[in-house]
């Protein structure tokens, strides 16, 4: 499938909103990343090109294979066609600038290869309120999420994200990071895991 923008919600875990100093939002804060923004989670990321600090956030990703506009629990869920992980690369100095002005997080979050994504599993046999992954940077476990801590489930995020736009075929909702981001250094080594061994994906910092 050809994929398309790239849906994001932030502070969709409660630990991660406090380690950041963020007040939890009543509603789903969405933000996207264009389709530039997607490469290969295996990929080699350039930590040098950027003057700011690169933090990683592993998140689980969502491939939709519907579109779906003002829609109801049960089609969003008939649109799901896999589930992966993805990386929301984020210039967190940058982020905090923009924050502190009041202005979009685009040049954070949105530059090219922003986003590497996983191959994706069929969503069909997976409990989705039953999803846990984590991240291990040189082997240390650095981030440990599990759905069920999500303050807004992915159907919610779904039905939510399509009353204010659409969502088309191939277009990949990434459902919020857990606690334990931090900045990338050249050398290090990111392996991320959909438990239990649905997935392990591997990629380094350069
Ligand atoms: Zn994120």
């Amino acid at each position: 499938m050809r994929y398309n923008k790239v849906v994001c919600v932030g502070r969709n875990y409660a630990e991660h909103a406090a380690e950041l100093n963020n007040p939890i939002p009543d509603t789903p804060l969405l933000f996207m990343k264009p389709a530039t923004a997607l490469v290969p989670f295996e990929e080699p990321i350039p930590v040098s090109h950027h003057n700011s600090s690169l933090h990683f956030e592993l998140e689980l990703a969502v491939l939709l294979g519907q579109p779906l506009k003002h829609a109801d629990k049960a089609s969003a869920l008939d649109a799901i066609d896999g589930i992966g992980l993805a990386l929301d690369l984020t210039l967190r100095d940058v982020q905090q600038q923009l924050k502190a002005q009041g202005h979009p997080w685009e040049l954070a979050k949105a530059f090219d290869g922003s986003c590497p994504i996983s191959q994706f599993v069929p969503a069909d046999g997976l409990n989705l309120t039953d999803l846990e992954f984590t991240l291990e940077r040189n082997g240390t476990l650095q981030q440990h999420g599990h759905t069920k801590h999500m303050l807004s489930p992915i159907l919610d995020v779904l039905v939510y994200a399509s009353q204010h736009f659409t969502l088309s075929p191939g277009d990949i909702v990434l459902t919020g990071t857990p606690a334990g981001v931090g900045p990338l250094h050249a050398g290090d080594t990111l392996t991320a895991r959909l438990l239990p061994e649905h997935l392990v994906v591997q990629t380094r910092a350069i």
